[in-house]
């Protein structure tokens, strides 16, 4: 028999076969294959990308010309358009809005070949310093009421350029499966006046089953409920509704957490695509939602989503998450 589970936090279910679970081996991987051609992200080619909005780079060096270590610029292709006044309107049943947004990439690194795991710890700090940079910026529009950060790394994981960049978008409105967390967790709050996640975290580190790495600020579990095999969920073990609102001090210890993570990933897996995406708390609505906890959740590039998940929005879970952190726990990466 396999199993079914129902996450305490969006209401979602899934199938996780406890039967006749997939190990590492049984996965068809599909490792990054890229076009070659000219990369607008790499060192010197500075002029090919939209304007720098901001970068961390050697002192004295211009903007858009060598000398950078991380660079923001705009999306050339951007999904939404910044310029504008948020137009919401109508056409009958159908709720409509313009296009308002922002979409922005950070450039990893100078180093076309280089993802997070061959980074030094510093580089991968980078990363993450100018997402909350950003984060805090785009905050202050009004248009905005929801900023994500997100990774798509290779092609299967939908990146379209090979250099390794990590993506920032701002939207006029909440998207829907960061609702039902908003929801599940304030419905929980209202019910027993705590934090869902931080009752998640409390049980994991009591049950330490789930559990991959722990430092002193965050914990990685792969989570009771996944939908992909291998999804691991890094979340700072005190309470904070924003990713943007990281204390300084915790910076290094997320970047390294997640630096070890996608290491220990690649050495079982290899070379693989990936997602990561960070969920945190809505922007410019009535305060914070009370009972919401930012989180990092990773999700290796292993099983295709096929109609049963569409039809149903039940996911099929080869690999027990108690396994899958067993296999990560047991890789040794240093
Ligand atoms: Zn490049
Ligand atoms: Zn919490
Ligand atoms: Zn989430």
């Amino acid at each position: 028999m396999s199993e079914l589970r129902r996450d305490p936090i969006g209401g979602r279910w899934v199938i996780v076969d406890t039967d006749h679970p997939n190990r590492p081996k049984d996965y068809d991987i599909e490792s990054p294959a890229w076009r070659e051609g000219v990369c607008p992200f790499c060192y010197g080619n500075e002029s090919q990308t939209p304007p720098e909005i901001i970068a961390i780079r050697e002192p004295g060096t211009a903007a858009n010309t060598p000398g950078w270590q991380a660079r923001v610029v705009s999306n050339k292709y951007p999904a939404l358009q910044i310029e504008g006044d948020l137009d919401r309107s109508g056409l009958g049943i159908y709720d409509m809005s313009n296009g308002i947004g922002a979409h922005e990439v950070i450039i990893d690194s100078p180093y076309h070949q280089k993802d997070i795991p061959d980074l030094l710890d510093q580089e991968v700090e980078n990363i993450f310093s100018l997402s909350c940079v950003r984060s805090l910026d785009l905050m202050r529009d009004k248009r905005f009421k929801y900023v994500m950060i997100f990774k798509n790394y290779g092609p299967a994981a939908g990146a379209s350029l090979a250099h390794p960049h990590t993506q920032l978008i701002a939207l006029p409105m909440v998207p829907k499966s960061v609702k039902e967390e908003i929801n599940g967790a304030h419905n929980y709050f209202e019910y027993r006046d705590r934090c869902i996640f931080c009752d998640v975290i409390r049980q994991e580190t009591q049950e330490k089953e789930r559990i991959v790495l722990e430092n002193k600020y965050f914990l990685a579990f792969c989570p009771f409920v996944s939908r992909f095999p291998f999804e691991i969920w890094v979340i700072p073990k005190k309470h904070n509704g924003y990713f943007c609102h990281m204390p300084q001090e915790e910076v290094p210890a997320l970047a390294s957490m997640v630096k070890e993570l996608i290491s220990k990933v690649k050495k079982i897996f290899g070379s693989l695509c990936y997602n990561f995406i960070i969920h945190s708390a809505p922007i410019n609505g009535d305060g914070e939602p009370e009972g919401y906890h930012w989180h990092l959740e990773f999700m290796p590039k292993l099983t295709k989503v096929a109609g049963f998940e569409w039809g149903t929005g039940f996911y099929l879970v080869p690999t027990p998450p108690e396994l899958a952190a067993k296999f990560l726990r047991e890789e040794n990466t240093s």
